[in-house]
């Protein structure tokens, strides 16, 4: 039985090892790959060395001690969580099944692709999925945000902070009623195309032109240095979803402590209601979810 299972190696969950194992906590990290989605990096032809805040040297120091510390951690989809008297049950897609005292959940969550011909293509060439992140670095530039809620809304604003212009693809109703939408409708530089749809991302080496139908079902096209696919996230919560709280997203409630509802099952990074998705958030939370977890531990080591 190890004292603390992590699930996830993106920055909560490498953060949250790296701590566990300096309390000399028996600590095992189970994840699919290691880094998440810092391993993600927006090529962008305008700019060569950009100065995005993204806390990648402490994601790599920690990511390259656990690449060392093979004992540390299980290359593997976690598939299901339960408890019994003894603790919890992690199970492994390959049939695995390990204990703990307490697990931290730090799984991040999943962006909804669009499928549309030449997004996989241009992925982080041109065409990104976090404006939260890139949005500072499209001064002057022409850009298309596609997306049906929230995130799509928050995202035009900010862009339309910095950009030339702002195509908004697939925002209808209520999102535009709102007092954001009601902004952005107004703003000189923001076109909303309510009701069209994307057919195509297409560019030459970047992406640079979004094809999009109209509500008559005519393509038109539109000249795009950046586009943002901003579909909301889906949290990778199903594991626990059968027996801990997770708000109307399925992201997982965790308080300040980074506790969830069940005594034992932390959570830290995208997958939690807690704000903000940036890497030095997750890699703050993922320091507070080992430090609350030890504390939970204490009385039985
Ligand atoms: C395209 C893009 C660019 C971004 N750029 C920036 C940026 O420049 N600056 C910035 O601060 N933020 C950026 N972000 C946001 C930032 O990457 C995230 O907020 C951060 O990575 C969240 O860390 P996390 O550890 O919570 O989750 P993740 O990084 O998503 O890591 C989750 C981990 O859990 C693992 N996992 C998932 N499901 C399972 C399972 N069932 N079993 C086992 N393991 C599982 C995954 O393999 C992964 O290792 C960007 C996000 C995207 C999508």
């Amino acid at each position: 039985m190890y004292d603390l299972i992590v699930v996830g190696g993106g920055p909560a969950g490498l953060t949250a090892t790296v701590y566990a194992i300096r309390k000399r906590l028996n600590v095992l990290m189970i994840s699919k790959d290691l880094g998440g989605k810092t391993n993600y990096r927006l090529a962008l032809p305008w700019i060569e060395d950009y100065q995005v805040i993204r806390g990648l040297e402490i994601v790599n120091k920690f990511r390259s001690e656990l690449e060392y510390l093979k004992f540390a951690r299980h290359m593997e989809p976690v598939e299901r969580i339960d408890q019994d008297e003894k603790g919890f049950n992690v199970y492994t897609r390959g049939g695995g099944e390990l204990q703990a005292k307490a697990v931290i959940i730090a799984s991040g969550t999943k962006q909804q692709r669009l499928e549309v011909p030449g997004e996989k293509q241009f992925i982080m060439r041109g065409l990104c999925y976090s404006a939260l992140s890139y949005a500072p670095l499209f001064i002057d530039r022409k850009t298309v945000v596609v997306g049906e809620g929230d995130l799509a809304l928050r995202s035009a604003a900010e862009l339309a902070t910095v950009a030339n212009h702002v195509h908004l693809v697939g925002l209808t109703g209520d999102a535009l009623n709102s007092v954001l939408g009601k902004k952005l409708a107004s703003s000189a530089n923001v076109t909303i195309l309510e009701n069209y749809t994307v057919s195509e991302v297409k560019g030459n080496g970047f992406a640079n032109q979004v094809i999009v139908q109209n509500p008559d079902g005519q393509d038109e096209t539109i000249e795009a240095e950046g586009t943002f696919i901003e579909m909301n996230l889906i949290p990778n919560s199903q594991m626990v979803k059968d027996f801990i709280d997770l708000d109307d997203q399925g992201r997982i409630k965790v308080d300040c402590y980074a506790r969830s509802n069940v005594p034992g099952l932390f959570a830290a990074g995208d997958v939690t209601d807690s704000y903000a998705e940036q890497v030095l958030v997750a890699v703050g939370e993922g320091a507070k979810a080992a430090l609350s977890a030890y504390e939970y531990l204490l009385p039985m080591l």
